[in-house]
């Protein structure tokens, strides 16, 4: 199933603006689909070499309350360890396109994930008894788009018709345990949700060609845009994200420019944004298969990527308390489980489980961001957070399905 673990690792962070610069406001609007159109179209080149494939988008949440939510996205297959995707995201702020924007504002929240881009080739068995897999799980999101909100709930309503059927069907009597709807898959295969899932399936695995970013543009319009996906073959990824990973010294070093503190950041003043918290007592979500292969394999080959490639600060390597040389530390409090090191760790060592309680305090995450600590900064700074025009857009959305 290596294709499953092609994932991308996306950054977010909420501002409360500054004044909006004038070509920036008249660049984008104000609705959040132009600002989203408007930076995926700059993005590219700007940020990320050719190879690497990411995007970006920032969204004007409201009209009233200006609030920002900037993203930064990297497909994790990325092969040169000394990338740092938190520090790309970081960088990608100063371009002066997108700078004047965070400018005067304040950072108020941050979070990261790790969404599921394996896409069409896939999608698992959708039924098991007394389960129906829905939304990102299975794979349903758009991958070129980066949206998937829209086949996530239409997924769930062709779910819920099932299950009420079936239970109706049964006047209500019959015992819910282990049922196994079979229907909810040919429902699904017959929904825009397949057809539209179906039409992009080539965008994303055409980027391993040769021409890397260029290749993918040229993919896209020939076959997506003129001949809408109908093209009879589907293009397979051929490794996992792991594996894409070089050693380190067949690879450039990457210097990164130090955080401003107003428009860029360091990480772990980040983390204490991201509204995620651990009992101290809980059994330890994050565990190594051998704890040899830190040292012996990721440091020495891959010059430890994982300080890298989590976004929240929770692998370091640190000199030994007795004795030469170096050992991981797992700062596993720190984590706002994204999943990337269990999908890049290049030994696959790293065993990551759901935290107790889910991790977050209360368990209710949106896009990365824990809503708990999301209203509670909004709180202190007297925004109300139903209002956003975010929120009303994903309630239209429902509406309109
Ligand atoms: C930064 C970012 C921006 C995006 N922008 C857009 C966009 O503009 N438009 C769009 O259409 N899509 C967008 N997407 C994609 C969209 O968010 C997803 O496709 C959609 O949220 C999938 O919905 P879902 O219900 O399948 O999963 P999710 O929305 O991920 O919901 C899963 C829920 O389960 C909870 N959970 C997980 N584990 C546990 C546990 N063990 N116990 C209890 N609860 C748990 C999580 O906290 C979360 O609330 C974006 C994604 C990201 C990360
Ligand atoms: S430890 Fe793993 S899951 Fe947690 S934030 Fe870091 S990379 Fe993500």
């Amino acid at each position: 199933m290596a294709a499953l673990r092609v994932l991308l690792q996306m950054m977010l962070e909420i501002h409360k603006d500054g004044p909006l610069s004038p070509h920036l406001s008249g660049a984008l609007g104000n609705s959040p689909r132009e600002t989203s159109s408007w930076t995926s179209g700059a993005h590219c080149g700007l940020a990320l070499d050719n190879n690497t494939y990411g995007g970006s988008f920032l969204y004007h949440l409201d009209e009233d309350t200006p609030l920002v939510s900037v993203g930064f996205v990297i497909g994790l297959d990325y092969s040169n360890p000394y990338l740092y995707p938190f520090k790309e995201f970081q960088r990608f702020k100063h371009h002066p396109s997108v700078q004047p924007t965070f400018e005067g504002g304040k950072r108020i929240a941050y979070g990261a994930r790790a969404l599921n881009e394996g896409g069409f080739q896939c999608i698992p068995k959708l039924a098991f008894p007394g389960g129906l897999l829905v939304g990102c799980s299975p794979g349903f999101m758009n991958v070129p788009k980066i949206k998937g909100t829209h086949t996530a709930m239409k997924s769930g309503m062709l779910a819920a018709e099932c299950a009420f059927e079936a239970i109706s069907d049964e006047n209500f009597s019959s015992a819910t345990e282990g049922l196994l709807l079979e229907s909810y898959e040919s429902r699904l295969r017959e929904s825009w949700v397949w057809k539209e899932i179906q039409s992009v399936r080539n965008i994303r695995p055409s980027f391993h060609s040769p021409l890397g970013l260029y290749g993918t543009m040229l993919y896209t319009g020939v076959f997506y845009y003129i001949l809408r996906g109908k093209e009879p073959w589907t293009l397979r990824n051929s490794k996992a994200d792991a594996e894409h990973l070089k050693p380190a010294k067949e690879c450039q070093t990457i210097e990164y420019p130090k955080p401003d503190g107003e428009v860029s950041f360091d990480l772990l003043s980040s983390v204490a944004l991201s509204g995620t918290n651990h009992e101290g007592d809980q059994p330890a979500h994050l565990t190594l298969r051998d704890d040899s292969i830190p040292v012996n394999r990721n440091l020495a080959i891959y010059d430890g990527p994982e300080q890298r490639f989590c976004p929240a600060g929770v692998y370091e390597y640190v000199p030994r308390e007795q004795g030469d040389g170096m050992r991981l530390q797992i700062n596993a409090q720190n984590c706002v489980h994204c999943k990337t090191c269990d999908i890049k760790d290049p030994s696959q060592n790293i065993n990551w489980v759901v935290p107790e309680g889910g991790g977050v305090r209360p368990t209710m995450e949106c896009n990365g961001v824990s809503m708990q600590g999301l209203s509670l900064l909004l709180e202190q700074l007297q925004l109300p957070l139903t209002s956003s025009s975010y929120f009303r857009t994903v309630i239209n959305s429902v509406c309109n399905l």
